[in-house]
């Protein structure tokens, strides 16, 4: 890029970001038509403050406007946690109401109804992302030279499918099951760990694994089955809870196996968490005393989905 393109395509990429984060969303719940406000997708008083020094964590860094500016490599950086994991999902009012029982150290991740919160939050930041991310990206296609448009237009064409097809069917049931209270539509498998591992996350992620690609060729009109995993970290444990619907269980067997007693376990959340989440908080300590090469395969983990390294040479980021 010469230096006037770049100053061009800058002033454009800050307008497009500045328009997309002023725009105002409807709250998600059904029926509500009061606007969305900032939630965390991960509580800021006890969670990220039980992983944060000087009120800061590593986070994903959501500005292109930054990125390009600062020609960072760096895919994750430093944020005070009332700027970390937040998402335009809901009004105030529902907001506090509908996660209250799992917020403020309450969260008991052997009660159903909190791990249905759990999904419940994880898909609406799911959602709530992919429609700001969808407006983003048309904001900012009209500034790409022809050759990247391509690309850009596949994004956006599996977002609006995701936006589409997939989120008002899931939504719709999601709702469903918090008003009937039917717990049984749901499974988990959740674990109280005795340790504050650093890290925390909220991500929606699909279960199928290597078997992705092969099942989207086959079944590319279907909905995509996904599970949430949500780690929570408090002062002295951290609770880790994987939650899917009932419906698409035969997908999910790998992930009922999970035991916290299997050597791998740390490797394998350590995996789930870097590989496949688009919301991880770290430790700034934890992540600073990584080697550059380290950070470069964790970033390659967040990056890519094909043709990774083997997950054993995965670095281990949090603290175990
Ligand atoms: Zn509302």
């Amino acid at each position: 890029m010469n230096g006037e393109n770049k100053m061009e395509i800058m002033h454009g990429l800050g307008n497009a970001e500045k328009a997309a984060n002023q725009r105002e969303y409807k709250c998600i719940f059904p029926e509500c038509n009061s606007k969305s406000i900032r939630s965390h997708s991960q509580q800021k008083k006890s969670q990220l403050e039980a992983i944060a020094e000087n009120s800061e964590v590593f986070t994903k860094n959501q500005s292109i406007y930054q990125a390009v500016k600062t020609e960072t490599q760096e895919l994750l950086s430093r944020k005070n946690i009332g700027e970390a994991s937040r998402f335009k999902g809901y009004c105030n009012t529902h907001d506090t109401n509908i996660f209250s029982p799992i917020e403020n150290g309450s969260l008991d991740i052997d009660n159903p109804e909190h791990n249905f919160l759990l999904l419940l939050r994880s898909f609406s930041y799911e959602y709530s992302n992919k429609r700001e991310m969808r407006d983003m990206l048309s904001n900012i296609r009209p500034l790409l030279p022809t050759e990247r448009k391509k690309h850009f237009e596949d994004c956006i064409d599996e977002i609006d499918k995701f936006l589409e097809l997939d989120s008002p069917y899931y939504l719709s049931k999601l709702f469903e099951i918090y008003e009937s209270k039917d717990w049984a539509s749901i499974k988990y498998n959740s674990f109280l760990i005795d340790k504050n591992i650093g890290i925390s996350s909220t991500t929606c992620f699909s279960p199928l694994g290597e078997q992705y690609s092969e099942w989207m060729s086959e079944n590319y009109n279907e909905l995509q089955p996904f599970i949430s995993l949500s780690v929570i970290p408090s002062k002295q444990s951290t609770a880790i809870s994987f939650v899917w619907f009932s419906e698409i269980d035969r997908y999910c067997q790998e992930f009922s196996r999970i035991s916290d007693k299997q050597n791998d376990f740390f490797r394998l959340i350590n995996m789930y968490v870097f590989g496949e989440s688009e919301d991880v908080c770290v430790k700034p300590s934890l992540w600073e005393r990584l080697t550059k090469e380290e950070k470069k395969i964790i970033y390659q983990y967040m990056g890519e989905r094909d043709s990774l390294p083997s997950s054993y040479s995965m670095p281990i980021v949090l603290s175990v």
